[in-house]
């Protein structure tokens, strides 16, 4: 028997997100059944519920950050019990025998991974619809435990701002004598900073809003630049080993690609609904590379989680009442965010 649950909606990409009922499945053998507590608002949730990405479908119930507590396993569940405080970021399911799933890499799941909203639901036949919802089912290898000294509500958006700039310091060996920078300080932005100041890089902010500068530095940079000053840029030519890219709308990549140093990277998170320019001499001159990274893997997942539990790592968060989550996506998209918005799910009833 399915359980009607109470979620917030899109039904078209024009349309403010309402309150909507939609179906979870009855708990299988392997399924744990969560009340989520809390859940962190991505920009790629607006992407998502205004199809710019042009594959949505609705309605569409976002949010891929999701923190709450076991109410129920099957039978067959070994990982997790009732009352354990767990989470689910952007993955609920992939094929698991691929080589990317074996590399427990599952969001390259060769099969295609199926993410927590907007994917294709093999329970229900429909899609799947994400955390803006009072409970969710999901299967235990896709379920991760959240270190018990960390804050739930900032810890949320771990699951998804968190492990996507997690990974690519991981990926290119971030560590003490690194020259890391980070391009955009919002809700991805912000968790680069903290990590990279965290793993003994020394860590530069890009931002177009001169009113960050400040937060910039608490938050462990250790050089703020204002990119719309030409000249500020200027300074920094050639100077960083690694540069992360979270800007989610139309930029000039080139501008930040000549910061990096020979045989160094950009890496591009950001995920913005036009294609970009890219000037081949800014490649060539320098032999640096131009990539691109996606959330992470549950293991790696699990990792950052667990690396937060040490380091006392959270984001910072500015907390919602689901009602006011349209007002909330037009702050996101005027940059007025500090630096991630959570929805208390208490809200939903
Ligand atoms: P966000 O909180 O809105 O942060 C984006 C930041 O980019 C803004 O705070 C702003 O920083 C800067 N920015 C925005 N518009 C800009 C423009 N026109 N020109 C230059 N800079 C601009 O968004 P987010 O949640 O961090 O997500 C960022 C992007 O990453 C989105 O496209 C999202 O879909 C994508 N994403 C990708 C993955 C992945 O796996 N690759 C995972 C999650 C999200 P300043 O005010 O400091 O300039
Ligand atoms: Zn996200
Ligand atoms: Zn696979």
């Amino acid at each position: 028997m399915p359980n009607i649950v109470k979620a917030y909606a899109a039904a078209a990409a024009t349309e403010p997100l309402d309150v909507e009922q939609i179906e979870r499945r009855e708990p299988g053998a392997k399924d744990v059944a969560i009340k989520i507590l809390y859940c962190g608002v991505c920009h790629s949730d607006i992407h998502q519920a205004r199809n710019e990405w042009q594959n949505t479908v609705y309605p569409c119930v976002p949010g891929h950050e999701i923190a709450g507590i076991v109410t129920a396993v099957g039978d067959a569940v070994t990982t997790y019990r009732e009352g354990d405080v767990v989470a689910v970021g952007c993955l609920v399911d992939s094929c698991r025998t691929c080589r990317s799933c074996r590399d427990n890499l599952e969001q390259h799941c060769e099969k295609g991974p199926v993410f927590t909203y907007n994917g294709p639901d093999k329970h229900s036949g429909g899609t799947t619809y994400g955390g803006y919802s009072q409970a969710i089912v999901v299967d235990e290898a896709f379920v991760l435990r959240v270190p018990s000294n960390l804050d739930l509500a900032g810890a949320a958006p771990l699951l998804c701002a968190g492990i996507t700039t997690y990974s690519p310091l991981r990926q290119y060996g971030i560590g003490a004598g690194c020259h890391v920078g980070v391009v955009g300080l919002g809700g991805l932005g912000h968790m680069a900073v903290k990590f990279a100041h965290a793993m003994g890089a020394t860590v530069a902010v890009f931002t177009r809003s001169a009113g960050k500068v400040a937060d910039a530095r608490r938050l462990g940079a250790d050089d703020v630049i204002l990119s719309t000053s030409e000249a500020d840029m200027g300074r920094h030519v050639n100077r960083f080993d690694l540069i992360i890219d979270t800007v989610s709308a139309d930029h000039d990549i080139n501008a930040y690609l000549n910061l990096v140093k020979r045989s160094g990277a950009m890496v591009l998170v950001g995920a913005p609904e036009k294609p970009l320019t890219l000037v081949s001499f800014s490649l060539i001159m320098q032999r640096r590379q131009l990539a691109g990274s996606l959330i992470g893997g549950l293991r790696e997942t699990q990792e950052m989680l667990d690396f937060c539990g040490e380091h006392n790592i959270v984001c910072d968060i500015e907390m919602i009442g689901v009602e006011q989550i349209n007002e909330a996506y037009d702050r996101i998209l005027r940059s007025d965010v500090k630096y991630r918005f959570v929805i208390d799910m208490a809200s939903l009833h």
